[in-house]
């Protein structure tokens, strides 16, 4: 019987989401042809293996996103898409326990999704494994997870045991994609994302809905990926914001950005970003549609 099902990676930046996302696919995301996405997530990661197709759905972790734009964050993303997704994986930090993650907590406790699997990664730090059971007794009392799977997505240890959880909790179900689909986006498409995704955490509420972000180029060298992206903002006075003083807002964005896609894609890369004025393109059809605005893939 086929079995397929979206699974949302929530926790705190840094906890490894994107780690254990490339660890599980076996492979690291590449550039592929886009096709059209048929589930109204943002699926970033396909992993087809025996009768089940395991859809990975996009949560953003930016180290550096704290207080009001970490809650616009959990509630506009990853917790928003929580109610409806088959499973949901709460990576924590074997070793390290923030705020942060009691605040994901509380999230996951108040919206309690209908599968809830709990990751404890990077136990390859520990050098007494029998220091997790603390933490896994604390938890297991609190959020009651359907299961609680210790590992190392760096060292890639115990990533069966992980696939075995998944695999029982995974509906029956059609597959969507290809077994040889790894991700359904073009990597042009995924690094855009990245971007806007940046532009969302940094600017006001408003702007970010008034920018577009086309990828311009992206190469694939022997040791990095070499990308050209344009910001196209619709006000002269918009451009400013988004660069910032001497430029500052613009570069801690590329290298926001830059790090995230170095981890999804396993790659250095070199981000060139421009911000251009295209005076007047939201008011027109055509200027919209010539920026894929809205675009599926
Ligand atoms: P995300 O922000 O949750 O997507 O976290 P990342 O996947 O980008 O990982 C953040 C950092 O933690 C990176 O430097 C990873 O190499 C590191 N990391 C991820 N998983 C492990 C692990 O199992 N063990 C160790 N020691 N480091 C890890």
């Amino acid at each position: 019987m086929k079995k397929t099902g979206t699974i949302a990676l929530v926790g705190r930046p840094n906890v490894g989401k994107s780690t254990l996302m490339n660890a599980l696919l076996g492979e690291n995301l590449s550039i592929v042809s886009p096709k059209a996405q048929t589930t109204r997530h943002r699926i970033i990661g396909v992993l087809s293996q025996g009768d089940n197709q395991f859809l990975f759905v996009d949560t953003p972790g930016q180290a550096d996103i704290q207080g009001k734009a970490l809650n616009r964050l959990l509630d506009r993303t990853a917790m928003g898409a929580m109610a409806d997704v088959d499973i949901v994986l709460w990576l924590v930090d074997a070793v390290r326990w923030t705020d942060v993650d009691e605040a994901v907590l509380k999230r996951l406790l108040r919206q309690r999704p209908k599968c809830l699997g709990v990751v404890l990664n990077k136990i390859d730090r520990m050098r007494d494994k029998a220091g997790l059971l603390p933490l896994m007794g604390r938890l297991q009392q609190q959020v009651e997870p359907d299961f609680i799977v210790p590992l190392s997505a760096l060292k890639k240890a115990n990533l069966d045991v992980l696939r075995g959880e998944l695999e029982k909790y995974l509906p029956a179900g059609e597959w969507t994609y290809d077994p040889d689909t790894l991700t359904p986006h073009s990597g042009e498409f995924l690094v855009a994302e990245q971007i806007r995704q940046q532009l969302f955490l940094r600017l006001n509420q408003e702007l970010p809905y008034a920018c577009t972000v086309t990828v311009d180029q992206m190469t694939e060298a022997v040791d990095h990926y070499e990308i050209h992206a344009t910001i196209w903002v619709n006000r002269a006075s918009h451009k400013g914001i988004v660069i910032g003083k001497q430029g500052q807002g613009l570069k801690a964005l590329g290298q926001a950005a830059g790090k995230r896609l170095e981890a999804l894609f396993d790659k250095p890369m070199n981000l060139n970003l421009w911000v251009k004025v295209r005076d007047g393109w939201a008011d027109h059809e055509d200027g919209i549609q010539s920026f894929g605005y809205g675009a599926t893939e």
